[in-house]
């Protein structure tokens, strides 16, 4: 293929593995990346932050010959394991059985593995090089290097994949507005981390839960739901856990703003999270020393410039992070786009407006997904009438496969839209609203005329995977 070369701005995990998807259909790929190469830099200063990948992002690192070596650095989740203040937890578990389970990834070690495979597929990455403005009318972009030392290039066709602040979507919009909004969600996170179960004494151990070199059991996602805030954490593959405290920025206490330094922060460790703090023995640095995160929805009108630009991945469409999904929904944008583009390499303003089309449904899907679900882990995962409607459709998913299957389930391990399966949770979730209603529990209700009731009102369920 001799079309115009492709211009990717962001080396992350979305830019990079789009960058080998589209290499591996033929195209020339340069990707500018605004920070050093982190195989020599290493990434972050070291810190394990880590993430959950699902079956979509599966999906796509299987299209890109890459699942198998991403599954090997991976730690498998069953279920959540859910906290109380009084020591007790128990697992809910995602699927039916091991077959739907979520995987937590090291962030740098994926981005590592990503950037290795694209150069292995001829891809050219330039490492501290920011993208600090754009000429659409000459199709010039101009790039700072560390020093701040500015040069000028010709783009061809230019790609963001730079991530929630894109500097690409901010050139974008000052050419011609994207119809940009963007809704915080007016909570912050901030990681802390439990140790491999080795540096922890071994009073600690004895109440956590751990096995080997885990202080908690490691085949699951953590969740200490509070109410209006909760941590999390997940589990990495030597052994230690990536802690995540979410909380409103502002506000009366609890907040960030209520707790301004480690001891304040100590003080309500200890009163909301007393059997997490004693695993987190270096709190208070970590504390003082961890930004808070800012956490917003992002929505645009317009994707793309003509055949010119476009926006993929968080540029495009940032999310919350409590569906677990904003990688997994990049990853899929990259098959999609680098599909569209090899049938039809000479037309990027046809591909672009179709991958537009194609994808924004979804994504507007599951932002709004992303948003129920904070309240879900935060406060009904210990609530007894969502755990009632849990059970309920437990029963009815090994009863009526066909018509039934729980939404997280939907997005979670299956290929379906986001779109689809945000409307078809919604027709769901009123149908076991029913049910409950005109029971006392679970047990009081005929499961064969809930079977008969959802057969009656909803189509089957569509081919749940492909390819
Ligand atoms: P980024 O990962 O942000 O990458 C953008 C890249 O562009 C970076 O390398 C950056 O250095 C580079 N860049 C930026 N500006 C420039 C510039 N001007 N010039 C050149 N390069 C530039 N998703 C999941 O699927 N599962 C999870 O469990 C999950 N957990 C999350 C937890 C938290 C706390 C947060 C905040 C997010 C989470 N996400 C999760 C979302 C996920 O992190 C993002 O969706 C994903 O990183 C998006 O990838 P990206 O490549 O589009 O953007």
């Amino acid at each position: 293929m001799a079309q115009q070369p492709i211009t990717l701005i962001g080396g992350g995990l979305v830019g990079a593995l789009l960058a080998q998807q589209l290499a591996q259909r033929g195209f020339a790929v340069e990707v500018f990346e605004k920070r050093p190469d982190p195989r020599l830099a290493g990434f972050l200063g070291g810190r394990s932050i880590n993430l959950a990948l699902a079956e979509r992002g599966l999906q796509a690192l299987r299209t890109a010959g890459l699942a198998d070596d991403v599954l090997q650095r991976a730690v498998m989740m069953r279920g959540r394991m859910v906290h109380d203040r009084d020591g007790n937890s128990g697992l809910q578990r995602y699927g039916v059985d091991d077959s739907e389970v979520i995987w937590s990834v090291s962030r740098g070690a994926l981005n590592m593995l990503l950037l290795d495979a694209a150069e292995a597929v001829g891809v050219r990455f330039h490492f501290g090089q920011s993208l600090v403005g754009a000429d659409f009318g000459r199709q010039r972009i101009r790039l700072a290097d560390e020093a701040g030392v500015e040069r000028e290039l010709d783009a061809g066709v230019l790609v963001g994949a730079d991530g929630a602040g894109s500097a690409v979507r901010a050139a974008m919009n000052a050419h011609a507005p994207l119809g940009e909004r963007i809704e915080s969600l007016g909570h912050g996170y901030k990681e802390l981390e439990i140790p491999p179960a080795g540096e922890l004494p071994a009073a600690v151990l004895q109440l956590s839960g751990g096995h080997d070199q885990f202080a908690l059991e490691p085949h699951a996602l953590h969740i200490w739901p509070r109410g209006g805030y909760m941590c999390i954490a997940l589990p990495n593959t030597e052994g230690s856990f990536t802690v995540t405290l979410f909380l409103p920025a502002q506000g009366a206490a609890p907040s960030f703003a209520s707790l301004p330094d480690a001891t304040a922060a100590a003080a309500f460790f200890r009163e909301q999270f007393p059997g997490l703090l004693p695993l987190i023995p270096d709190f208070s640095k970590d504390f003082d020393s961890h930004p808070v995160g800012t956490l917003s929805t992002l929505y645009l009108d317009r994707w793309h410039l003509d055949g010119r630009a476009l926006l993929l991945g968080d540029a495009a469409h940032a999310i919350v992070p409590f569906h677990g999904q904003g990688m997994n929904c990049g990853f899929e944008d990259t098959v999609v786009l680098a599909n569209l583009l090899a049938e039809a390499p000479d037309d990027s303003a046809e591909v672009f407006a179709e991958f537009q089309r194609v994808r924004q449904p979804n994504a507007d899907a599951i932002a709004a997904m992303a948003l129920e679900n904070y309240v879900e882990m935060r406060d009904s995962v210990a609530d007894p009438h969502y755990l009632a409607k849990r059970e309920l459709g437990a029963l009815l998913a090994a009863r009526i496969p066909t018509h039934y299957m729980a939404r997280y389930r939907l997005v979670t391990f299956t290929h379906v839209p986001y779109a689809y399966a945000l409307e078809r949770g919604r027709a769901q979730d009123q149908l076991l609203e029913q049910l409950l209603r005109d029971a006392a529990n679970v047990a009081d209700i005929d499961i064969e005329a809930a079977a008969q009731l959802f057969q009656s009102k909803l189509e089957p369920l569509p081919r749940l995977r492909h390819g």
